[in-house]
């Protein structure tokens, strides 16, 4: 079968590509290949309490099907150029910010009314945190929260559904280049198309590394962040997380001067195991809905390591130290920070003789097995740090869990239209390494959607 467009990986970036396609050019004939399953199909059998080691489905529930690895995310939608990505550097800071809007614009229509856009601008907190050696990043954030972004996913597989044909469960194998167009691969059957949009995220990353080698397409190395999930009751955080939501804050260690920084903050959320090629490390969200709502806050505490030559492999060595805490675990590991301060493990009855109640069944142990001494040195100095901020962060009650990691894809090599070295070959969202946000992936959607509208 042929198609003007195809495009693969049902992600943000894959959904929002499609989106504007139909409105821009509804007579291109446009397919979505996605490994993974429909919306109202994905399930993860370690989302209940008895099961806590990954089974390793065929296709990750978690990570793969429509909504990519967003589908059961938190739904922040960063609006900035701050982080979340370099797609700036490719389109411009204006038109990345104006897309980043649109996206928003288009989320409140499918379902997303009446949620909150908070902002950092004016606040007072800025000054809290400088005073005390914390840099607070500006940015707006639309919460979704999980839920809402549930039902805006529906929506847009809703309005999709009947314009453009969605192949689920349905792994391309590999792209090859035609004389006019481009051969997708699959497992039973080829299909032909002349522009080929690849929107493959995170779990599509050895794959995009392999057609990359494929095709002749250069790439860049990229970084990984390696850390921690803080859990502690929301009063702590309340005063910002109220005004804010999520605020990214950065400190410069004393020890080591490495930055280590907040992020995904999940203000009354929960922590959630995460899955990446069958590695377990965790992530938090939250819901819009109040009754959903929890006792506690959780965000991350990340490091950042650039590696230089000879070691190309980032992504490898975050693996290596996430397998590490599911060897020790079975899955992800959690101890009370008064525990990991004196050196000792936290068993069962720490845990629940806690005064923060985990919202993740993860497994007691000891994070300083884990984690290298340089990362998890800057953790705890950035703990005391947010203290001053926060106070209760340090407390020995506060609940870390291990590893949260967060690969990044390396970079491949495209122009200022997305383009690689080959017409019509586009390479946008996280799959692209350019972007690592909801809102950077799907405006690079949107953005490449437009150049070959026209
Ligand atoms: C638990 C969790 C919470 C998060 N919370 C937030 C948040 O609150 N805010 C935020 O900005 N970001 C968040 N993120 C990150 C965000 O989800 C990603 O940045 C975003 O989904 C990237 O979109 P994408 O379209 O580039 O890739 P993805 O969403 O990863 O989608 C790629 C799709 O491609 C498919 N695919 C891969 N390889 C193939 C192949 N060979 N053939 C066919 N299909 C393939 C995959 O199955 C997947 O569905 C979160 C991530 C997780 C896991």
């Amino acid at each position: 079968m042929n198609y003007d467009v195809i495009i693969i990986g049902a992600g943000p970036g894959g959904i929002y590509s499609a989106y504007e396609l139909t409105k821009l050019s509804p007579n291109l004939k446009v397919a979505v290949f996605e490994e993974g399953h429909e919306l109202a199909k994905r399930h993860c059998p370690i989302d209940g309490d008895k099961i806590k080691s990954c089974i390793h489905c065929n296709s990750c529930s978690i990570m793969s099907g429509f909504g990519g690895a967003g589908a059961f995310s938190d739904g922040k939608y960063n609006i900035t150029n701050d982080f979340g990505g370099t797609l700036y550097k490719y389109i411009g800071k204006n038109k990345a910010l104006e897309l980043m809007e649109y996206v928003d614009k288009i989320n409140l229509e499918y379902g997303g009314e009446g949620t909150k856009l908070y902002s950092t601008a004016g606040t007072g907190f800025k000054k809290l945190c400088i005073q005390n050696g914390l840099h607070l990043l500006d940015a707006s954030v639309r919460h979704l929260g999980t839920d809402i972004n549930y039902i805006v996913l529906g929506h847009l597989y809703d309005y999709l559904k009947d314009k453009v044909d969605f192949y689920f469960d349905t792994a391309v194998e590999t792209v090859k280049a035609l004389e006019s167009g481009y051969e997708i691969v699959c497992p039973k059957e080829s299909f032909t198309c002349g522009k080929c949009i690849i929107s493959v995220g995170r779990s599509g990353s050895k794959w995009m590394e392999k057609v990359c080698k494929e095709l002749n397409i250069s790439t860049l190395s990229n970084r990984v962040d390696l850390g921690v999930r803080v859990e502690l009751p929301a009063e702590v955080f309340s005063h910002i997380t109220d005004e804010l939501y999520e605020s990214k804050i950065v400190y410069r260690t004393q020890k080591y001067e490495d930055l280590v920084r907040t992020f995904c903050m999940n203000p009354r959320g929960a922590v959630v195991n995460e899955n990446t090629n069958g590695i377990v490390t965790v992530n938090g969200h939250s819901y819009e809905d109040p009754k959903k709502q929890t006792n506690n806050t959780n965000f991350a505490l990340l490091v950042a390591k650039h590696f230089t030559d000879p070691f190309k492999d980032s992504n490898g060595y975050g693996e290596s130290i996430a397998r590490l805490s599911n060897m020790l675990g079975g899955g992800v590991i959690v101890q009370r920070f008064g525990d990991l301060i004196r050196g000792h493990r936290s068993s069962q009855s720490d845990i629940d003789e806690s005064f923060t109640t985990p919202t993740l069944n993860a497994s007691p142990g000891d994070l300083s097995l884990v984690l290298p001494k340089r990362i998890l040195d800057g953790i705890i100095e950035m703990i005391y740090a947010l203290d001053k901020v926060a106070p209760g962060t340090a407390n020995d009650d506060t609940l870390l869990y291990g590893v949260e990691v967060k690969f990044y894809n390396m970079e491949v090599l495209v122009n200022e239209h997305l383009e690689t070295n080959y017409k019509g070959l586009y390479v946008i969202g996280d799959g692209s390494g350019i972007t690592h946000s909801l809102s950077h992936a799907s405006a690079s959607g949107v953005f490449v959607a437009r150049e070959i509208a026209g």
